[in-house]
């Protein structure tokens, strides 16, 4: 495994894979590798010959009072997880290497960057189309896999790549889970053990609504209140936002009709943990 930092270095061994014919296959990262990103990692070398993993903790998706000076790093523990993987390179520039001084253009994705996350983030998808369009022209990818863990950020990056008219699959790959049920996450390291224990109900009262809507149940309302009910038992859970939407256009909807994501964040402690579940009627 390479392990790159400039830009410069990163487009030529690029440039050499294309040359060669290879399919070069990219996953994104902030590092803190927990079995989420490696299920990531694994997928991408199934798909292709080649894989580049990054990790860059992108400063312009934090904003003023967020956790960016705090948020785990561990590049010596990444680095063996990611060689023990057999990945190809490891792409990790520093932040002045990807904003130099005088850094001034960034990239909108309009309607998607609004609701939900970027409701309570803003500018938080601004920062994150600007890396990942940064990125994909750095690293000149055929495939880039996400998680649907961060089912908006996703839906974003389909957007940017669509219209900006890149020539790049993106591939979500499922949540991965703890076996309580918790969604994998680099902040859960916020948690303390009282937080930790019951950090599991975003995950219940996903699974609540889900069965409701097996037994037939539309109407968002009556879901949300399930939700709202099963998070509402803990007392540590604070409750950012909790919306059913239509799972493209990411628009609250009143009635479950095709393809919807309900979708939870959730403050405990210091710790503000997302999670999804796409629904089907
Ligand atoms: P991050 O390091 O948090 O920026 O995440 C890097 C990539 O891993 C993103 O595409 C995330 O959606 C994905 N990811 C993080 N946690 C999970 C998880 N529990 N399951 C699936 N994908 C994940």
């Amino acid at each position: 495994m390479q392990i790159i930092e400039q830009i410069a270095d990163m487009r030529a061994w690029s440039e050499g894979e294309r040359h060669q014919g290879r399919r070069i296959v990219f996953v994104p990262t902030m590092g803190s590798l927990h079995e989420g990103h490696l299920s990531l990692v694994r997928d991408a070398k199934s798909r292709g010959e080649r894989v580049v993993v990054s990790i860059f903790v992108n400063p312009m998706q934090f904003g003023p009072s967020e956790d960016f000076a705090k948020y785990p790093r561990d590049l010596e523990r990444d680095r063996a997880l990611l060689e023990k993987l057999g990945i190809d390179v490891l792409f990790h520039p520093t932040v002045a290497e990807i904003y130099p001084d005088g850094y001034q253009t960034h990239i909108e994705v309009e309607h998607l960057s609004l609701p939900l996350c970027g409701a309570v983030r803003p500018g938080h998808f601004r920062g994150v189309a600007t890396v990942v369009a940064k990125l994909f022209n750095i690293v000149r990818p055929h495939i880039a896999i996400f998680g649907e863990k961060d089912f908006q950020q996703l839906q974003v990056v389909r957007r940017l790549v669509r219209d900006l008219s890149m020539d790049i699959e993106i591939v979500g790959h499922p949540i991965v889970r703890e076996a309580d049920g918790l969604a994998m996450s680099s902040r859960n390291a916020y948690l303390t053990p009282e937080e930790r224990r019951a950090a599991v109900c975003l995950s219940r009262a996903l699974c609540n609504a889900e069965k409701r809507v097996r037994r037939g149940e539309t109407c968002a309302a009556k879901l949300l209140h399930v939700v709202l009910a099963e998070l509402g038992q803990e007392s540590l859970a604070h409750v950012e936002y909790a919306k059913l939407c239509d799972a493209d256009s990411l628009q609250e909807i009143d009635r479950l009709q095709g393809v919807a994501v309900l979708a939870l964040a959730v403050r405990f402690g210091r710790a503000r943990l997302i999670d999804n579940r796409v629904i089907k009627n």
